[in-house]
């Protein structure tokens, strides 16, 4: 492969960086120089995309991806459909998200155990457009708990794996572990979803999250656990959880051992999820503002921004993402969490940035190759028409993500960007 010059783009690298306008220029996979725009002429060898006018930065990251949720209204939607069905949705999810610029996508959970697998398997190969997948399996949760759907004269399946005690959870995770899983997800707090067991409460014990963590860790795979309670949050820490999703619920001491935690673990607020229910997206699919509130979700909502408030303070990581593919929520629209960011944990829309590009490539794994644009690191990035730094809901979704490059290859090209590359950009912006 030749060498590829995006060339006269305002630069963001995530680095910390004010803005510039300069050129980033790859060769097969890799960021060959991020510079300043050069003067004269490049390089013949060059192929040139005429970047002027264009917002320049690294590919995203969803941090807490469901893959296979489309339209999801509850446990049903996940449940019923095949296996088969589902492939196609998954393949569908993973595109949504490429085309709106996330290059990466950290897995939680999926309808079903091997959906992410097979679709990061395909798109590894070539074979189908996606992002880089940490795939998620199922939800592993504790009887009676969230996604726990049987009930004593009603038995049947769940979305989730339920398992009680140390072995079944060993067991488990080790079947996750087995057929190609990522990232492990607990359930270890409640849920507003699951009147039985609230957000606040924490249904799987600290033994259960530990040997799952322990387990995970063997196999050298992640763990992610849902927590929105004080006490379940607090396992987590203290059992080594890799990543924290929603840790909604915080007293000084949990903020104390996250703080303490920043270098090993990433906290996902998924604060789209409460702000959309709030703003009456969901209405319409039956949970008003006012049904929110029977659900808790006011009071979920004021802890959320207390909590990041001040984790974003403390230098602790956060990643923007997470329970998008709900029937109002349409996945490749998870960049609207970078507004949510911005209003209602106080980020600037650049460190929001950050918190989707930076942050989000490290907790990818590839030894921190991944997540800005330096010279030597792996070339994921997109081209934005406008600029997210003064309007941060131009990535609210793909319409204005002119270019996606995942791993030195071009996935995305929008037409006006097509027809400059044929215009020698130089002369053409002069
Ligand atoms: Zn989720």
């Amino acid at each position: 492969m030749g060498r590829t010059r995006i060339q006269n783009a305002t630069i963001f690298t995530a680095t910390g960086a004010a803005p510039f306008t300069g050129d980033v220029v790859v060769e097969d996979n890799r960021i060959v120089s991020v510079e300043a725009a050069a003067r004269g002429e490049a390089p013949a060898t060059d192929e040139v995309i005429d970047a002027t006018g264009m917002f320049c930065m690294p590919g995203m990251t969803e941090g807490h991806a469901h893959l296979s949720f489309e339209n999801v209204l509850g446990a049903e939607d996940l449940m019923a459909p095949s296996p088969e069905t589902q492939a196609f949705t998954t393949a569908r999810g993973a595109k949504a998200l490429l085309e709106a610029g996330f290059t990466s996508a950290y897995g939680a959970s999926e309808a079903k155990l091997r959906l992410a697998v097979a679709v990061r398997e395909e798109v590894n190969a070539g074979r189908l457009p996606g992002p880089r997948i940490r795939a998620g399996g199922v939800e592993i949760s504790v009887t009676g708990a969230m996604g726990d759907e049987s009930r004593e004269h009603n038995p049947r399946s769940s979305p989730s794996t339920i398992v009680d005690g140390v072995e079944e959870m060993r067991k488990a995770v080790r079947l996750h572990c087995r057929e190609g899983v990522d990232n492990v997800k607990l359930d270890v707090s409640g849920d507003p979803f699951y009147p039985n067991t609230p957000g606040h409460t924490t249904p799987m014990t600290f033994e259960e999250v530990k040997v799952a963590v322990e387990t995970a860790h063997a196999y050298r795979r992640k763990v992610n656990a849902h927590s929105r309670s004080i006490h379940g949050s607090k396992s987590c820490v203290r059992a080594g959880v890799d990543a924290l999703l929603h840790c909604e619920y915080a007293d000084e001491e949990l903020l104390d051992m996250l703080t303490e935690a920043r270098d090993r673990i990433f906290v996902v607020p998924t604060v789209g999820l409460f702000a959309q229910i709030m703003a009456g997206e969901a209405t319409v699919h039956g949970i008003s503002p006012e049904v929110g509130g029977y659900m808790n979700i006011p009071d979920l909502l004021e802890n959320s921004i207390r909590t990041h408030t001040e984790l974003r303070k403390r230098g602790v990581r956060h990643l923007i993402g997470g329970d998008y593919g709900l029937a109002w929520s349409p996945q490749g629209t998870q960049g609207r969490d970078l507004k949510f960011f911005v209003e209602y944990y106080g980020y600037t829309p650049a460190e929001a940035l950050v918190c989707a590009t930076r942050n989000g490539g490290l907790a990818m794994g590839y030894d921190g190759e991944l997540g800005t644009l330096e010279a030597g690191k792996l070339a994921d990035l997109i081209l934005v028409e406008g600029d997210p730094i003064a309007d941060i809901s131009v990535l609210s979704g793909p319409d204005k993500v002119a270019l996606v490059m995942k791993d030195g290859i071009i996935q995305k090209i929008s037409a006006p960007l097509t027809a400059r590359q044929n215009t020698p950009a130089r002369e053409a912006a002069q």
